[in-house]
């Protein structure tokens, strides 16, 4: 059995690594439930530098694999806004039908063709001998014309996805897992993993 710490406080995100990497004989443990805390500043200019950082803050504190990821909302009229501010965009304890109804009305009478947008998420996994893995995954789409569905959580409901014909947030949990920016990073990561794990 092979441990992993990831680098996050919601359970949630930890189930879905434990999911994703379920044919390789991980163990996926949470900061909180290694009683690990760490004060990281998310100061990189890119998704995959705050990855990093926050990988590399741990690194030293474990003898496990660990693995951090930092993801977010890029909409290409906004100059790509909120990106890696998304969780703070508005200020972070701001509601999301607040943040998302600022960025309609920011996107006002903008036609479709501009209004494209990708949600990115960057993983990172730093190994017990120091290497770096680190991938990418992300799922484009178009920011819709108002707030639409109650699953998924965030941007969702603003993140129009035309070959659906919905948003993220009215397609399933499942039908997002599979098309999903962090579905498509860790998978990317299991299969850097699968390779060092299992030779
Ligand atoms: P973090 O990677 O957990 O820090 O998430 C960054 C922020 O990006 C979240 O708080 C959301 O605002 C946004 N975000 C990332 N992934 C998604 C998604 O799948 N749906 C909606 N919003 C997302």
């Amino acid at each position: 059995m092979i441990e992993i710490l990831f680098a996050t406080s919601n359970a949630g995100k930890a189930r879905e690594v434990q999911a994703m990497f379920s044919d390789l004989d991980v163990d996926v443990k949470t900061l909180k439930e290694d009683g690990i805390s760490v004060d990281v500043e998310e100061n990189g200019k890119t998704f995959a530098e705050n990855a990093m950082i926050k990988a590399k803050a741990m690194a030293g504190m474990t003898k496990k694999i660990v693995l951090a990821d930092d993801s977010g909302l890029v909409v290409d009229y906004l100059n790509g806004e909120p990106g890696i501010y998304s969780a703070r965009y508005l200020g972070e304890d701001t509601s999301y039908d607040i943040k998302n109804a600022k960025i309609l009305e920011r996107m006002e009478g903008v036609p479709k063709e501009q209004r494209s947008a990708r949600f990115v998420c960057a993983m990172a996994a730093i190994m017990p001998d120091g290497e770096v893995i680190c991938t990418e995954g992300i799922m484009e789409g178009l920011i819709g014309y108002e707030i639409k569905g109650t699953n998924g959580f965030g941007y969702d409901p603003i993140f129009y996805l035309p070959e659906y014909g919905m948003t993220s947030a009215e397609i399933t949990p499942e039908e997002k897992n599979a098309i999903s920016h962090r579905g498509k990073a860790l998978h990317k990561m299991q299969q850097e993993l699968k390779k060092r794990i299992q030779g």
